[in-house]
């Protein structure tokens, strides 16, 4: 008998895990609370990225998140008002800091990145995916030994036969990115990851929706997730604004939203939105425009081309669920672009970038969780944190298997929901 399975959020983890169970024969319905992908997969930094799969709480975060409380430009920052919030999650989430769980975390991150890689692969050769992707890697450049030493520690924990990468002196980093020759003297070093990808993560979400409803899918857009119906155990549906949809199983990919509505049936994940910001420019026209995404180590951020637009993103503002764009934010990740790129920034009317913030759903351990719940035929897949895009399809691909009772071709363990 077809199962029928709603899948709850039309961003990237959701998108995806829909398309994996339609191919696998569900009569799928995603339920989408406003546009698909226009949660934290709209303007992302467009980069997948199994070379930067570290979380972010490596050891020393509690000083860099105190020293934030005092600092308005740090790229990491802690709001005073949204301490008492994080409580728990900020607890746990400073307690996993611990380099046994940081290694632990960036292994099991990679192995969910790479997975997703070899996914995108096969989608890009069975559906004519056009996202605006790129095959020219990524690179890191930094402008303090510090932080080039931290990159080359976790490039060493990934190990060779994981990750592919050269160390460039200043010079290397301009022969493979001539943009940034203008700051050549301000540069230790770079690394560069010619394997990692990038794209439009909004407009991947939008193909594979096309694809899912080529395939008979449903998507319903300006729909409400507001409960789910769970009797004797098991989901048995959910109360949408548009009414109540039954079904035989639920998948929750809301984001950081998917919180409140699993504790409402006893399913705690430990979840905090972590908010972050982007601009994109247009770039058509700018001569000698950046090809490579390149990250910024020392300002925690990025400027990546997409199609003939750039964007700089990066920040992370643990401020709740307030979704205001600060000034001070957008004008840093604005400036950003003259402080990689002079000459292409001299070129672009800046004033007229487009800036945006979504909320990253942040683990306190920094692995998602992926997977089956207490509650009978109701699973997450959610908390990607800064690294949803790497990790979409491979995430998708493995709850499919999950559901679907197929062998999964990752240890599914560490994504568990109870773990
Ligand atoms: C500034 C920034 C830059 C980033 N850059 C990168 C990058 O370069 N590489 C990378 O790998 N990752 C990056 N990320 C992370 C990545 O974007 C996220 O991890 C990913 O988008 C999370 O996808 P999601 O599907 O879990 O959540 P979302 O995209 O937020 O989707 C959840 C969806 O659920 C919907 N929803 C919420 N409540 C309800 C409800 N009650 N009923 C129905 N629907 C509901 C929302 O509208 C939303 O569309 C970045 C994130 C940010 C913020």
């Amino acid at each position: 008998m077809t199962k029928r399975t709603v899948v709850l959020g039309g961003g990237l983890l959701g998108i995806t895990t829909a398309l994996y169970l339609a191919r696998e024969g569900h009569a799928v319905t995603v339920v989408e609370s406003e546009s698909v992908a226009s949660g934290a997969s709209y303007a992302n930094g467009g980069m997948l990225t199994p070379s930067m799969a570290d979380p972010w709480n490596s050891p020393g975060v509690f000083k860099t998140l105190l020293t934030s409380l005092f600092d308005p430009h740090s790229a990491m920052k802690l709001r005073i008002k949204a301490i008492p919030s994080l409580s728990f999650w900020g607890l746990r989430f400073l307690r996993n800091s611990r380099y046994s769980q940081f290694e632990k975390s960036t292994l099991s991150n990679w192995a969910l990145a790479d997975l997703s890689m070899r996914e995108m692969r096969a989608l890009r050769d069975e559906i004519d995916l056009n996202y605006e992707q790129e095959f020219v890697g990524t690179m890191k450049v930094f402008r303090n030994q510090k932080g080039m030493d931290h990159a080359l520690s976790v490039a060493g924990l990934l190990g060779e036969d994981r990750n592919t990468y050269s160390v460039l002196e200043p010079a290397g980093a301009v022969t493979l990115e001539p943009a940034l020759a203008d700051v050549v003297d301000q540069l230790v070093g770079a690394i560069a990851y010619p394997d990692d990808e990038s794209g439009d993560a909004e407009k991947f979400c939008n193909c594979i929706a096309d694809e899912l409803l080529r395939l008979g899918a449903d998507v319903q857009t300006g729909v409400t997730a507001r409960d789910l119906v769970v009797r004797s155990g098991s989901v048995q549906g959910v109360v949408t604004s548009a009414g109540e949809i039954d079904a035989d199983n639920v998948v929750v990919a809301m984001g950081p939203y998917s919180t409140k509505l699993l504790r409402r049936c006893g399913v705690r994940l430990s979840i905090k939105p972590v908010k972050g910001y982007s601009v994109t420019f247009d770039a058509s026209g700018v001569s000698g425009a950046p090809r490579i995404p390149v990250v910024d180590d020392a300002m925690h951020a990025a400027v990546v081309p997409i199609g003939g637009r750039l964007r700089t993103v990066g920040t992370a503002e643990f401020t709740g669920y307030d979704d205001r764009l600060s000034p001070a934010r957008v004008e840093n990740l604005r400036k950003l672009l003259g402080y990689l790129y002079p000459s292409v920034e001299s070129q672009v009317d800046t004033g007229a970038g487009t800036a945006w913030a979504g909320f990253r759903p942040m683990s306190s351990d920094g692995l998602p969780y992926i997977g089956a719940t207490g509650v009978r035929n109701l699973y997450v897949n959610t908390g990607h944190g800064h690294l949803g895009w790497s990790m979409a399809a491979g995430s998708g691909r493995l709850l499919t298997d999950i559901i679907t009772g197929s062998e999964p071709s990752i240890d599914p363990g560490p994504y568990e929901v109870h773990r």
